[in-house]
């Protein structure tokens, strides 16, 4: 697993978010997938205030407490409505043109990799958002992601996190019913899972490296916390097949880097 952070030439949702940042507009941010077809993400959306947030992003900013990290914060949207409701929050990303304009809005940015072991700070409350499942890539990867999150998190400190499950897009075609069609993936099954999706973003002339990302089904995620000593609470659901979690360590002892 990589552990570096991205170069300005290849930051696509950088350089979107920088250009909307300094001049109200951006050009269209394309996202490509081996899975799926072309789709776009609306840039404006990444600036999107408390009030334009899905409830559950809204329910995560309100159980956030204590000294708060926000995961590949993006335009600092989240850190922006934390900060302005009083709270206190680092945020992190790999994207160096985003980490600017986060500094530049005023939020205590830093170009990080989530993965990046040499980055020794711990907190209270541990935000992913955006389908913050994503940071895992790989079902694989998800003991190396609980076992890094374990060493950021401090003893009474929480995870919210959210994810979606895609296997509606699998269901049958007339099946209405909002219940999930797929079971359950195990820790010890090295089959393919559906949440498992690879995408690549083009801003521009602006090319960024393929990458994998992770859309995780509420049991799914439960087996694996509970697999490598954690808990996991589902918060909310959403409307569309999406939640909030909650994780949280099963020992209290500091487990520092
Ligand atoms: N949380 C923001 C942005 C979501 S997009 C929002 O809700 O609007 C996902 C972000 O995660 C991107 O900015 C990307 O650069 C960042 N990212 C991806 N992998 C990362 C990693 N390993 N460590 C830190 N940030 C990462």
């Amino acid at each position: 697993m990589s552990h570096k952070t991205l170069t300005p030439k290849a930051d696509p949702m950088g350089a979107a978010i920088h250009d909307f940042y300094h001049t109200g507009k951006a050009a269209r941010l394309r996202v490509l997938s081996s899975q799926f077809d072309e789709d776009e993400i609306p840039v404006e959306t990444l600036f999107r205030e408390f009030a334009q947030m899905p409830p559950l992003e809204q329910k995560a900013l309100l159980l956030s407490q204590g000294r708060i990290l926000d995961v590949g914060a993006g335009s600092g949207c989240h850190s922006k409505a934390l900060q302005e409701m009083g709270r206190e929050v680092v945020a992190i990303d790999i994207s160096p043109l985003s980490v600017e304009v986060m500094r530049q809005r005023g939020i205590d940015a830093h170009e990080v990799n989530l993965y990046d072991e040499n980055w020794c700070e711990t907190f209270d409350t541990i935000l992913l958002l955006m389908n913050g499942s994503g940071i895992i890539g790989k079902l694989q990867r998800s003991k190396a992601f609980f076992d890094r999150l374990r060493t950021l998190l401090r003893p009474g400190g929480s995870v919210l996190m959210d994810s979606s499950d895609l296997s509606f897009l699998y269901g049958e075609e007339d099946d209405d019913s909002s219940t999930p069609t797929m079971p359950p993936h195990h820790p010890d099954d090295t089959s393919e899972y559906y949440g498992e999706v690879d995408f690549m973003m083009k801003y521009k002339n602006i090319r960024g490296e393929r990458f994998d990302w992770l859309y995780i089904d509420f049991q799914t995620l439960k087996i694996h916390a509970e697999t490598y000593g954690w808990k996991a609470e589902l918060v909310e659901q959403g409307g569309h097949y999406d939640y909030l979690a909650r994780l949280t360590p099963c020992d209290e002892v500091m487990k520092t880097c």
